[in-house]
């Protein structure tokens, strides 16, 4: 039988866009559009500009597999040069001359065996698939704190910086102490006349040192071999730390939990702050922070951590519960992300008139988080409970599109015009999911980002080996195909 023609749509042009592009070109599968809300490539890595911003996956892993960087400063990348990374990459592949920027897909029904997407501007396409790489943490979370509106400085959220707000010598209130607090803290606190940490849970920080490579160090990476060596050694390495993470009575796991102890008691010298920087969970249940020098900046005579709840923002400060107005001129909300939004608000509606707001009217759920029963020939990157460990999610979404591409080889080859992962098998895999979580780090008594409404981690609870197998090929059994 004659080859199938396929039109895509790629919604997202951050990493895991970038990436689809990239490997549909290689297939052959040239006939597709990048959509992207935004005005450049790099997604989180774009929106995200706050001082201090860099990644805790080491460099050598955060990139693409085929694509190595030899030129990472860091060992840790800052932001910015991960965003100059992917606008490379995007460039060398022509990513950037297939996309539609500063358009946001609103809609995307399926109709006649096809997706009919609709953007913002009112710009129409009809597609076979849908390729959606929209996200994991991009809808920044505004807390519900009373009096935000009357604030007369600035205020923004961490992931919206505001790079007209002055911060050299004034008086800046951050709220939130996770990755990112923690990043804003270390960077600016010695530019600020007064920095005030209003932390509501403590975390715990395992120290790693970011120290710029050496020109001994640049040299090596100039050997490709050596750099693939290098991520597939790491990758072994965060597939060991998964292993840590998805079972909190492990050996790693105890161990993780030493390194973050001793780092507290060797590293704040006042026993009241140390207290009040301890947290009462096991390490790694909220998602662990990597840092070399917040604890130093926690004990600076510019920084004032501040336990008391927050009970409300005036015009010129936040008040907190014991009545002390802390004055600012700048407030910033590192509070994070609305985690379980995925591509919403698009709306997309399913066989049978099904909208996805019906479908995760409890929660996002997914078939191994890549695909949905009722919207056929529509793939996720990093969809729900998508994340695996710590791990890059660069590799994550290596491995998914691998898997996809094989959904896709069927449609191509015409042995069926839709694919939908069939609803008691997605069922079944979300309860054995459910089961597995239990005995992860993230079910250990606190609260994060990873946990869903009913305090089940949105994650994957197997160790980084099983994932491999598992997106090595699909079960066919699990899809439903519609023959043409
Ligand atoms: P987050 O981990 O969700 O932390 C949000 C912080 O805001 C928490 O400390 C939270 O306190 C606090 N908070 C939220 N609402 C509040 C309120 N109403 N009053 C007081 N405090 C409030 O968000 P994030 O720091 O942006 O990090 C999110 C994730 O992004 C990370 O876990 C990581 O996966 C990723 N990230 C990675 C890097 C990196 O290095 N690659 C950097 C930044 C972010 P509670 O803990 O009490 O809820």
């Amino acid at each position: 039988m004659a080859e199938r023609h396929l039109r895509f749509a790629i919604i997202g042009a951050g990493m895991a866009g970038i990436l689809s592009a990239i490997k549909l070109t290689e297939s052959g599968l040239t006939d597709f559009t990048v959509y992207e809300k935004g005005d450049r490539v790099g997604g989180t890595w774009r929106e995200n500009s706050y001082p201090g911003l860099s990644c805790d996956v080491p460099s050598q892993l955060y990139c693409f597999s085929f694509a190595p960087n030899p030129d990472w400063t860091h060992p840790y990348s800052p932001g910015l040069e991960i965003q100059q990374y992917f606008e490379r990459v995007a460039e060398s592949y022509g990513v950037a001359d297939r996309a539609r920027f500063n358009d946001e897909v609103v809609r995307c029904e399926w109709l006649d065996s096809r997706w009919h997407l609709t953007t913002h501007d009112g710009h129409t396409d009809v597609v076979d698939v849908v390729i959606s790489a929209t996200g994991v943490l991009h809808h920044p979370k505004w807390p519900d704190i009373a009096g935000l509106d009357s604030f007369e400085g600035r205020v923004f959220h961490s992931a919206r910086w505001d790079h007209d707000a002055v911060l050299d010598d004034a008086r800046v209130g951050i709220v939130g102490s996770g990755s990112t607090g923690v990043q804003i803290i270390a960077a600016i606190h010695e530019r600020v006349a007064h920095l005030a940490s209003f932390q509501r849970t403590p975390q715990w920080v395992m120290p790693m040192s970011n120290e710029a490579f050496v020109p001994q160090q640049l040299e090596a990476h100039r050997d490709l071999d050596y750099l693939r060596a290098t991520h597939s050694k790491l990758g072994e390495l965060f597939g060991r730390f998964t292993n840590a993470v998805i079972d909190a009575a492990s050996p790693e796991s105890h161990m993780i939990g030493e390194m973050c102890r001793s780092n507290l008691e060797a590293n704040v010298t006042d026993p009241a702050l140390r207290e009040r920087l301890r947290p009462d969970y096991q390490a790694a249940c909220k998602r662990l922070i990597i840092s070399e020098n917040y604890y130093q900046a926690m004990q600076h005579p510019n920084v004032e951590l501040v336990t008391d709840e927050i009970a409300n923002v005036e015009s010129n400060g936040v008040r907190t519960a014991d009545g002390v107005l802390h004055e600012l001129d700048v407030l910033v909300l590192a509070t994070g992300f609305h985690a379980d939004w995925f591509m919403r608000p698009m709306q997309i509606v399913g066989t049978h008139g099904v909208t996805l707001d019906e479908a995760w009217a409890q929660r996002p759920l997914a078939y191994l988080s890549m695909t949905l029963p009722d919207f056929p020939n529509f793939f996720m990157l990093n969809g729900p409970n998508g994340p695996v460990g710590n791990f890059s999610l660069i590799s994550v979404a290596e491995l998914q599109f691998a898997y996809i591409e094989q959904l896709i080889a069927r449609l191509r080859a015409g042995d069926a015009l839709e694919i939908a992962p069939d609803r008691a098998t997605t069922e079944q895999f979300e309860a054995t999911r459910v089961e597995a979580a239990q005995r992860t780090v993230w079910m250990t008594g606190c609260t994060s980002w990873y946990l869903d409404d009913r305090g089940v981690p949105a994650t994957w609870p197997w160790p980084w080996d099983r994932f491999l197998d598992v997106m090595a090929a699909p079960q066919w059994s699990a899809y439903n195909l519609t023959e043409l």
